[in-house]
């Protein structure tokens, strides 16, 4: 979906916001969910979303923003009504329970082709990647806003961890992170590890030298539980780095302790090169 905003509605400098919709009815069932990029003004905001209710639904939707300083999720009835006590879909418009059919970036364009900015595009989604064991989509600029808000929050600045040699290997496992998402080398992608293992956020793929995060890793963060995101991008870049664990992992608690270096820094404490939840 291409959705041009008039100059009115652009931000200055083209400053850019991820945004999320997501429309219910009948209830509280999810019926229409999108991811973009839009203008960070409060007119591109209001606009996109009326792209995404229904032409002509009855009443005044209801529209809750929940705004962080990077991602705006807007959530609303889709057909009029008050969530959770949403209004039915129509009968001619099929109700897809999770499911994401228009998940997917809308780019904004500008009129004056100037302000767009930080757009950027997802090829067109050829699977799903929460049904998909197998499918790996290219990150969204959402997704990696996600990603830059979760090493920000949990992700230990060099200068707070007192052991030389942990504080640098912590920077070597966030600097090959950050580099494989600059250069493509990070996917959404569904769990695809042997069933009957312990829950999983994401993985590295021997064969092709890649990561995948799941999308359930995507929407913790979105709700504002970053911690796994984060643990998970330094724990796969330990794995592109040519580390293994052999000796497996157990759950303490929230964490899962690893005993291998340098996953073991990974685990909560006073060195570790994550701030604790
Ligand atoms: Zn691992």
């Amino acid at each position: 979906m291409n959705v041009v905003f008039p100059r009115a509605e652009l931000a200055p400098g083209g400053v850019t916001r991820a945004f999320t919709y997501r429309g219910y009815a009948n209830g509280a069932t999810l019926v229409r969910n999108a991811e973009c990029t839009v203008p960070a003004t409060r007119g591109a905001m209001e606009r996109i979303t009326r792209t995404f209710i229904r032409e002509g639904a009855p009443g005044e939707p209801t529209m809750q923003v929940m705004a962080d300083p990077w991602v705006v999720v807007v959530t609303a009835c889709q057909n009029g009504g008050t969530y959770p006590s949403c209004e039915d879909q129509p009968t001619d418009i099929p109700v897809m329970e999770n499911d994401c059919a228009f998940y997917g970036t809308c780019s904004p364009t500008s009129p004056s082709g100037g302000g767009g900015g930080g757009g950027g595009g997802n090829p067109s989604m050829s699977c799903d990647p929460n049904v998909d064991p197998t499918c790996n989509q290219l990150l969204s600029d959402h997704d990696k806003q996600l990603i830059k808000n979760a090493i920000a929050a949990f992700v230990r600045p060099k200068a707070e961890i007192s052991d030389s040699a942990t504080a640098e290997m912590c920077e070597q496992l966030l600097n090959t992170f950050n580099s494989m998402v600059t250069s493509g080398e990070v996917f959404k992608g569904k769990y695809d590890t042997p069933s009957g293992t312990r829950d999983h956020y994401g993985a590295w793929d021997e064969g092709s030298g890649t990561i995948h995060i799941e999308p359930k890793t995507l929407v913790l963060a979105l709700s504002g539980d970053y911690y796994e995101l984060a643990a998970t991008a330094l724990h796969e870049a330990g794995h592109e780095l040519g580390y293994r664990h052999p000796l497996g992992s157990h759950q303490v608690g929230n964490y899962l302790i690893y005993m291998d270096y340098p996953f073991d820094l990974l685990n909560p404490g006073e060195n570790s090169c994550l701030k604790s939840r």
